[in-house]
């Protein structure tokens, strides 16, 4: 179990998770969960989501719902970890050693940084700026080598790997460089066809919209803005409905798709509903299984405290090495 390399990724509380997280992430989690070759820890970041408005009292459901969420997706707690950030302090206290080796500069040019303070201009606090060197603390407490994330964490990943290098290059090699890893759909944009898709935006078909509310949302979909009608040629390259297409279904019927989509053979009302359809295959299982979760609670948070307290036995031991290496604390005081 220890000598296989380790995976390590999260998400937020912040909301139901859409098919977005599920078609950049968590469904490639659950691939490589199957094929057993890593040591996977899953996590439910909620200190991450402390960095935006949020009401206290809804937090902790809205962490038991992502987990559930990952379970229902196919996550087994038997093979993998799973855990709640808060539940290992060890993250927020790498947090700050790591910022003392970040440089602000790389902070500042940090694109969620810009977008999530423009969304959030009454709250632009020094949390959200900080955002990805908890995330990095996240990942090299673990030490883990792999990240499967979609594509707005690429520019994140890439700071973290800085700050483990810079680390290093000041205290000693503690830290591997951890890499991302991304699915064939790194970015699936909103029902505006322009944004991507996220829990905050309220642009989502979530993991568990009901068929008719699926089929609804996507009738409003944004596609191609040259695309009027049925018989004029569409340009699938900037179509988000092609793009979820190619996720969900099979590839020559994806490929019929794009041959008549760009002869304008196929409306896009017609591609939307088979779009419709596709999903609501892939999803069907997923709410079942979610509904049947909730009437067992208690297997979520055993395997929640199972997995935390396994990271934490995890984390301490890289603490230890960082306090060392640092000088710090009076552990190895003569
Ligand atoms: P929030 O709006 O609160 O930031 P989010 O929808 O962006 O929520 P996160 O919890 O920030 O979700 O991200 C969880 C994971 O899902 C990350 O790996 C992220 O890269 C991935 N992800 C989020 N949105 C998309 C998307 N639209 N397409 C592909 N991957 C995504
Ligand atoms: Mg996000």
């Amino acid at each position: 179990m220890t000598d296989r390399p380790r995976i390590f990724s999260g998400m937020q509380p912040t909301g139901e998770l859409h098919i977005g997280n599920y078609l950049g992430a968590l469904r490639e989690w659950v691939r490589i969960a199957e094929t057993d070759q890593f040591d996977a820890i899953f996590s439910v970041v909620d200190a991450h989501a402390t960095t935006v408005e949020y009401a206290p009292g809804q937090m902790r459901e809205q962490t038991f719902e992502t987990a559930l969420t990952y379970m229902a997706a196919g996550l087994d707690p038997e093979r993998v970890t799973l855990m709640v950030q808060a539940d290992v302090p060890a993250h927020m206290e790498l947090t700050w050693y790591l910022s003392t080796v970040t440089a602000l500069g790389d902070l500042y040019r940090m694109t969620q940084f810009k977008e999530k303070s423009e969304e959030h201009r009454n709250n632009v606090n020094a949390g959200l700026f900080c955002y990805p060197v908890l995330m990095a603390a996240d990942i090299l407490v673990y030490k883990a080598t792999v990240v499967p994330v979609g594509n707005d964490q690429v520019q994140h990943l890439e700071l973290a790997r800085e700050v483990a290098r810079r680390f290093n290059a000041r205290f000693g090699d503690v830290f591997p460089e951890p890499e991302a890893r991304l699915t064939n759909t790194p970015r699936i944009r909103g029902l505006d066809g322009k944004a991507k898709m996220s829990k905050s935006r309220g642009n989502t078909i979530s993991l568990f919209d009901e068929p008719a509310v699926i089929h609804k949302k996507l009738k409003g979909a944004f596609t191609d803005e040259l695309k009027l009608r049925r018989g004029d040629p569409g340009r699938p390259e900037v179509c988000n409905v092609f793009t979820i297409h190619c996720a969900v279904t099979e590839a020559d019927e994806v490929d019929r798709i794009e041959r008549d989509c760009r002869s304008g053979a196929l409306g896009c009302g017609e591609c939307k509903e088979r779009l419709g359809q596709r999903l609501v295959a892939e999803l069907d299982p997923i709410r079942q299984r979610a509904s049947e979760l909730r009437g067992d609670r208690a297997r979520v948070i055993e395997a929640l405290r199972a997995g935390g307290a396994r990271c934490q036995l995890l984390a301490e031991a890289t603490m230890a090495e960082v306090r060392a290496a640092m000088g710090m604390s009076t552990r190895d005081m003569g």
